[in-house]
């Protein structure tokens, strides 16, 4: 290798975000945290409390409430297997020792006893949840199980190389097992907040419980411009009490109110009904069975989705397969006497309230849990991603997850998206410049300097205070270069005389005040 080559390698690597995860800096923050500051006050003033739930879950929780047939749970988790089962790694290591001492048939009893007490100890973690009854964990638990009912009947004149073949077997097995659970990155937050209402008991509380969340998703999406694969919603769920058309309405006049107060551009509401258990599997296989008899006109994914998930075909932005859905039978058609009530009385609801919606037939959303009402919302300015917003009702979804039945709804924002749209249409925040530049020279000067600094800042003020030593010229450059209102300029005549300048970057103009008449100047501007 040459020089230059060995040299090249040494080159630590510069390393970048994960393709369709990104950074996100100053000053776009600040737009951030306005929308979340909006979110937290306008979500309360609809009586929501904040919940916060973990990250990862297991994969089980997402696989049994988004549905096995998604594109979410198929394709788009990031999952993996947590080992750290601290109790099962000790009764495993238990069983290999008993196998290392007791090397004989005559001893076969003391191999049994800790393998029985291990196998006791798995069947109770999958009880528990912490370990999950994945294919490999089924087969092998069969199979210690067997090598223990074998064991069990050796004799001290049972040939000692069939003992060690089945003991090797049994050691073979524990050592190649991950002993675990699968968990997920969450691809979205509903599921893990139903499992929280279940956990916590809070059918016992007054219902409904209204709950709203915000933070970081994660789905293995190809990438582009409003789809990443960290990417954060803020969303929020009624669960428990009535499912009046009242409730449906409500939510959706609070998200309808928090975009109003971002001012968030070219805002359109599509509504829909798809049904409850009774209606949707009728209406679903008509579907098909209209979608077969133009099955080779449609493209590979809709045709595979006929089979899977007939609905999603109407989902499709495929140019070629408009005409085809358009003369497809509507759902709005085939809804039975309660559906068909509850949709016109969420309307009329929605009217009550001022709140302007399209009718839209097609909008069925990509997740299995919903029912009856669902909605998405679009924004101006994303292009091709432009829904910021979709939910619906999901009545029964806890009672799937174990818990008591009840009714349900919800909804999540794409925040990316809504932060998205928001700088297209020119809601850039203001550059977050310093209040107060604290131009100091002289050691005097910088201990009357950092109480200053103290005492603005407590007050409320953004100070920049240099932690070295600046030629006043320097130091007022850097302090328009941060973008600074005031520079505060002490020196050992200022602090002698007790009466410090206080500059005004914008017109240059000077004026000497004594320190409570600097605070009092600032307080009132
Ligand atoms: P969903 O959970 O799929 O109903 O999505 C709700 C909202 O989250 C969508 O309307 C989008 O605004 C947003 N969203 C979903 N997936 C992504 C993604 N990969 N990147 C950015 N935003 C997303």
């Amino acid at each position: 290798m040459s020089e230059g080559a060995a040299k090249k390698e040494d080159k630590p690597r510069k390393f970048q975000a994960i393709r369709g995860t990104r950074d996100l800096l100053p000053p776009e923050t600040t737009l951030w945290n306005r929308v979340e500051q909006t979110a937290h006050s306008v979500f309360a003033t609809f009586g929501f409390g904040e919940i916060r739930v973990p990250v990862f879950e297991p994969t089980e929780l997402f696989a049994r409430s988004i549905g096995l047939n998604t594109d979410v749970v198929s394709k788009e988790m990031y999952t993996f297997a947590d080992h750290d089962l601290q109790g099962l790694d000790i009764s495993c290591s238990q069983v290999i020792r008993m196998i290392d001492m007791f090397s004989s048939p005559g001893q076969a009893q003391y191999v049994v006893t800790a393998l029985n007490h291990f196998l006791a100890a798995a069947n109770q973690e999958i009880v528990r949840g912490n370990l999950s009854r994945t294919p490999e964990v089924v087969i092998a638990m069969q199979r210690l199980e067997e090598d223990m009912l074998f064991l069990s009947g050796v004799q001290a004149t049972t040939p000692s190389a069939e003992f060690s073949y089945r003991t090797n077997e049994i050691r073979l097995t524990l050592e190649a097992m991950q002993w675990g659970i699968d968990v997920a990155l969450r691809p979205e937050a509903t599921a893990s907040v139903c499992r929280a209402y279940i956990e916590h008991n809070m059918q016992q509380l007054p219902q409904p419980v209204k709950l709203y969340y915000m933070g970081p998703m994660f789905r293995r999406e190809r990438p582009q411009k409003g789809r990443y694969r960290q990417f954060y919603q803020i969303g929020a769920e009624i669960l428990g009490g009535t499912d009046s058309p009242a409730i449906d309405a409500e939510v959706i006049e609070m998200v309808m109110t928090f975009f109003d107060k971002l001012e968030l551009q070219g805002v359109q509401l599509d509504i829909n009904s798809i049904g409850c258990r009774d209606c949707r599997p009728k209406y679903v296989e008509l579907l098909r069975a209209e979608l077969l008899k133009v099955k080779d006109k449609l493209g590979p994914d809709s045709q595979r989705r006929i089979e899977t998930n007939p609905l999603r075909v109407l989902d499709s932005k495929l140019e070629s397969e408009q005409k085809i859905i358009e003369k497809l039978p509507h759902i709005a058609d085939h809804l039975c006497n309660d559906c068909a009530t509850h949709y016109a009385a969420v309307k009329r609801q929605l009217e009550l309230r001022g709140v302007i919606y399209r009718e839209n037939w097609r909008l069925v959303r990509g997740l299995d849990y919903y029912m009856r009402t669902t909605f998405e919302i679009t924004a101006a300015g994303l292009g091709s991603q432009n829904a910021v917003c979709g939910g619906g009702r999901y009545d029964g979804l806890v009672e799937l997850l174990g818990g008591p039945s009840i009714k349900g709804i919800g909804f999540a924002i794409g925040e990316d998206r809504l932060i998205l749209s928001l700088q297209e249409s020119g809601k850039l925040p203001a550059q977050q410049g310093r209040d107060v530049y604290i131009a100091w020279m002289g050691e005097k000067a910088h201990a009357t300097a950092i109480r200053a600094a103290k005492d603005l800042r407590n007050a409320g003020f953004s100070v920049e205070l240099p932690p070295v030593e600046q030629k006043f010229g320097k130091a007022l450059g850097q302090a328009d270069k941060l973008g600074a209102r005031f520079a505060l300029i002490l020196g050992d005549n200022e602090v002698a005389e007790g009466l410090w300048t206080l500059k005004t970057l914008a017109d240059g103009s000077q004026q000497k005040l004594t320190e409570p008449d600097l605070l009092d100047f600032l307080r009132k501007l």
